[in-house]
């Protein structure tokens, strides 16, 4: 297969990181985490993870650049030492240089050129942090196409329907070659595809538990439109782009709620692989491909939309209604 050895590592690498999440979770978060320059939170596991992570690739890929949300020059010294603690349960035996380095490395801007990874190491901060959904999500881009992408989702259920079931899902996808999902803690791999719903009224959507990352006023009027009968499954992160090529819901809304907003591309980069494979359609908003070559920003792209496919034409017909032509 392509990319086997990348796909090893970064799945690898993925689930180290889970298990920092989640020991970083079972801790004492009091402390844990501070506010960032823009306002969003920023926790332990952020910055743990792109060590974890940056470590690994650097390891195995020495030559190539890595894309990351978090900046070494964000990181407070009152959360430096239990970032390093943590760090050291996983991968003990570095120096503290060594891992604040690798935290530091993950500074290239490029999507459009030669092959990057791109990671978002706690997508959904506000869910880790409330107990809810986050997502680890890393992505390997060619001349500005995903041809790798790894959602590792440690608090996600296997069975949306069955909270109480096992939890901790990794979602997998290879360009041309579907996407499979398995658990955290078992190699056993299971290929997903997105649900069959032909009739939106028989469709379900999600989209973010924040009103203000996604306008839900926007979303309730589109799924009138729609005759959409249940209420939206509000979660964080990009598990929302998991559930969606596993057919648990058939539609992704992300709605611009405030006027100029950039979305991420580490927000989106393996999410969208993902559904892609699984067999479902993402677009932007005006039903445009989300190009991915523009750097840290999808500035090519407005809001965004992930469906089953076989709906998609419905959902921006029903987007265009509401919101005009933007
Ligand atoms: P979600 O958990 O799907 O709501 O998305 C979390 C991501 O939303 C974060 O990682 C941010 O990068 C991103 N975000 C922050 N502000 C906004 C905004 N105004 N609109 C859309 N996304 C945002
Ligand atoms: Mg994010």
């Amino acid at each position: 297969m392509r990319y086997d050895d990348e796909r090893r590592v970064a799945v690898d690498a993925v689930i180290r990181a889970s298990q920092l999440c989640r020991a970083v979770r079972a801790g004492e978060l009091s402390g844990a985490s501070i506010e960032k320059q823009d306002k969003s939170p920023v926790t332990v596991a952020d910055f743990g993870t792109q060590a974890v992570i940056s470590l690994a690739l650097q390891q195995a890929y020495p030559n190539d650049p890595v894309m990351a949300e978090e900046r070494l020059s964000d990181l407070p010294s009152l959360l430096r030492d239990k970032v390093l603690q943590h760090v050291a349960i996983i991968l003990p035996g570095l120096g503290n240089g060594e891992v604040l380095a690798a935290i530091d490395r993950c500074d290239y801007n490029e999507s459009g050129k030669e092959r990057a990874w791109i990671l978002d190491p706690v997508d959904g901060t506000k869910g880790f942090l409330r107990g809810d959904q986050y997502a680890i999500a890393l992505a390997l881009i060619e001349n500005g196409e995903v041809v790798l992408g790894i959602l590792g989702c440690p608090n996600l259920p296997l069975d949306i329907k069955q909270p109480e079931g096992p939890r901790g899902c990794l979602f997998i996808a290879v360009k041309g070659e579907g996407a499979v999902m398995r658990l955290m803690d078992d190699p056993l791999e299971q290929e997903i595809a997105v649900s069959d719903v032909t009739d939106p009224e028989r469709a379900s959507f999600c989209e973010s538990y924040e009103s203000t990352h996604s306008s839900h006023s926007d979303s309730a009027r589109i799924a009138q439109i729609l005759n959409v009968v249940v209420p939206p499954i509000r979660i964080d992160s990009q598990c929302k782009y998991g559930i969606v090529a596993r057919g648990d819901a058939s539609i992704y809304l992300r709605l611009p709620s405030k006027p100029g907003y950039e979305e991420k591309i580490w927000d989106h980069a393996a999410g969208w692989l993902i559904v892609k494979e699984a067999g479902g359609t993402v677009t932007d908003s005006l039903g445009r491909p989300l190009d991915f070559s523009t750097g840290r920003l999808l500035s090519k792209n407005k809001g965004i939309v992930a469906s089953n496919g076989m709906i998609h034409s419905a959902v921006l017909s029903a987007i265009r209604e509401v919101l005009g032509s933007m």
